[in-house]
């Protein structure tokens, strides 16, 4: 499932190729997906040009010159690809293709329609109900150890759990949940009301320098990533544990000198890779 990198990679490759670009050719499957189509959405979007792009936790957004935007979710299996009309041969799984001026098309391809399109003006789009209840965006100045320990008092979910909760940070998912745990130090099982500060100060930049890296690596490409012009992302090859069991501790080589093997843990049916030496429980 495509996680906070991977759509913002998306977004980047996307952001300099459909900049200022008008919007000749509106096609829609029709397809049902994980929300309802937008109505009249190739009457408000041809003729418009595409003025930015944006991301909100898994939510790709691109911004028409009359105040609109499309909030793109790619659910389990989509991907926006940019191709050229003169060679683009339309996917079956093609639900949404935006032909532009230039003589692109920015199509989403979702095998398994969880992913969703919807059209709204720019000043709906923080009351909108899947964003509202969002959690703060983990790049953002309010996403500090002490807004964790906040949410996280009392709580005995396990952190690892806990990271995944979308209305508490937006936009991480099993495998960066997995990586920056491993990062800090904190075991997965912990009760997340038990971090101590110095473990949620920890937390919180190693969040951001997983994330970092991740993005910079063009995001992780395990099943389904690719990006909009056909690469895939490199992240998967700089796994510290996360698809990693039995293999080495990637700290066998640090200061810490870790002999351990990378264990797998099943937690609410999500595999959690972590490491039993340096995220051991207090
Ligand atoms: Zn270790």
């Amino acid at each position: 499932m495509p996680e906070l990198p991977e759509v913002e990679t998306t977004r980047q490759d996307l952001h300099q190729l459909i900049l200022g670009q008008g919007i000749v050719a509106v096609d829609c499957s029709g397809k049902a997906m994980r929300l309802p189509w937008p109505a009249d959405m190739a009457a408000r979007l041809v003729g418009r040009r595409l003025v930015n792009t944006g991301r909100r936790a898994k939510y790709l957004l691109l911004y028409t010159d009359d105040d609109q935007v499309l909030a793109i979710h790619l659910g389990m299996s989509g991907r926006m690809v940019l191709s050229q009309l003169a060679e683009e041969e339309v996917a079956p799984h093609s639900h949404l293709r935006l032909t532009l001026a230039n003589g692109m098309v920015v199509s989403l391809q979702d095998p398994r329609r969880f992913g969703s399109v919807s059209l709204m003006p720019v000043a709906e789009l923080a009351s909108w109900p899947p964003l509202s209840k969002l959690g703060v965006e983990p790049f953002s100045a309010d996403f500090t150890a002490d807004y964790l320990a906040q949410r996280l008092a009392g709580r005995v979910t396990a952190i690892k759990i806990a990271l995944l909760d979308q209305q508490l940070v937006a936009g991480i998912g099993n495998i960066y949940a997995s990586e920056a745990l491993h990062l800090a130090c904190i075991a997965p099982q912990l009760a997340a009301g038990q971090l101590t500060l110095p473990q949620l100060r920890a937390l919180v930049p190693a969040i951001q320098q997983v994330l970092t890296a991740a993005i910079a690596s063009g995001g992780s490409s395990l099943r389904d990533h690719i990006r909009p012009l056909g690469q895939l992302g490199g992240f998967q090859n700089h796994f510290r544990v996360y698809d990693r069991m039995n293999q080495p501790c990637p700290n066998h080589a640090a200061a810490q000198n870790c002999s351990s093997l990378i264990k797998k843990l099943v937690q609410t049916g999500r595999a959690t890779f972590y490491c039993p030496s340096c995220q051991a429980l207090p």
